[in-house]
């Protein structure tokens, strides 16, 4: 037998029979996939525990090991009784196929993964969002030195809301009706330092204050700090109102560097990369814009990985902290 008399037969077969083939020969030739998913629970115990091995229900340290079911290892607390493993209150410990996870890190859209993972829409998108809140959850660090900021406006959308009171409603993305900034844009803050540091979350709804600028950056600014603008008075009054040190870049007046070092380029050019990043998504229901945004700021923060460890990092990422999501909490957030 050789192979190109096997390889004649396979143009009889169908589209989908030939990608099953193909399919049925990787699986056979490449099985290490399945040791990737013992590496990556490795990797996973390793992060979620850097700080010791404590128990999830009472924080007690005397634990025994208690057995492995799944490559995951099982842990039995001497003080409490209860028992927990490598994945409890992690996002992804419902799950029986961790690997699948990293399908849901890569922009992919949610039908297409529905397909390729043959299951509901609903439940992939349960999915991402699990992993998109625990990283979420991990914050932003403090913004230092020079920090450009500027906002950005985002459609409001009400994507999987049952009805839409005041106005009618919009199908996938859309255009706004009124021109310029009006109430149906959510405003989203974005402050980059020249140290890569980046916050970007959602402010409000309209035209943007300096209050909501206020409660989006100011917890997150060092003592010390230049801030770097264009002209709007929103950010003038932030930065008096906080008493800080402020260079503003008037393009109107054909200003785009202030004294060699104080610009706005690398916060306007994060700006139009997200812009395009989420034309994928069709118009995103606001309540979920803060996720978007915080994987958005993950895939600028890890560009220079590889694409297969950045998925593994975001997973590991949000592995890192015990998050207790169910589907009930989530519908509810
Ligand atoms: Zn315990």
């Amino acid at each position: 037998m050789d192979w190109k008399r096997l390889y004649e037969d396979f143009s009889d077969l169908s589209k989908t029979e030939q990608m099953r083939l193909f399919q049925a020969i990787k699986d056979t030739l490449f099985p290490e996939e399945k040791e990737d998913i013992s590496k990556m629970i490795h990797q996973i115990r390793e992060v979620r525990f850097s700080n010791g091995l404590a128990c999830f229900h009472c924080g007690s340290i005397a634990l025994k090991r208690n057995g492995k079911y799944r490559s995951r290892q099982r842990y039995l607390c001497k003080d409490c009784g209860k028992s927990f493993n490598d994945m409890t209150a992690s996002p992804i410990s419902g799950t029986h196929y961790p690997h699948k996870w990293l399908k849901y890190v890569d922009g992919k859209t949610l039908p297409k993964i529905a397909e390729e993972l043959e299951i509901h829409i609903s439940t992939a998108f349960y999915w991402r969002h699990k992993i998109l809140n625990a990283l979420r959850s991990l914050g932003f660090s403090t913004l230092k030195g020079i920090i450009e900021s500027d906002e950005t406006y985002f459609l409001e959308s009400d994507k999987g809301k049952k009805r839409i009171i005041y106005r009618k409603p919009r199908k996938r993305g859309g255009k706004a009706t009124k021109r310029g900034i009006s109430k149906e844009q959510k405003s989203v803050v974005v402050a980059h330092d020249r140290n890569g540091n980046i916050i970007s979350k959602m402010a409000g709804r309209g035209r943007i204050s300096a209050d909501e600028i206020d409660q989006v950056l100011s917890e997150y600014l060092d003592k010390e700090i230049v801030l770097c603008t264009d002209s709007a008075t929103n950010y003038k009054a932030f930065a008096k109102q906080k008493g800080i040190s402020h260079e503003i870049i008037n393009a109107n007046k054909g200003v785009h560097v202030r004294k060699g070092v104080y610009h706005i380029q690398h916060v306007n050019a994060y700006h139009q990369r997200l812009k395009k990043w989420m034309e994928r998504f069709n118009g995103v229901a606001t309540k979920y814009i803060d996720n978007y945004l915080f994987w958005f700021r993950f895939l600028e923060l890890n560009k220079q990985l590889s694409k297969k460890l950045c998925k593994q990092t975001m997973v590991l990422d949000a592995c890192k902290r015990a998050n207790h999501i169910t589907i009930k909490t989530f519908k509810i957030a």
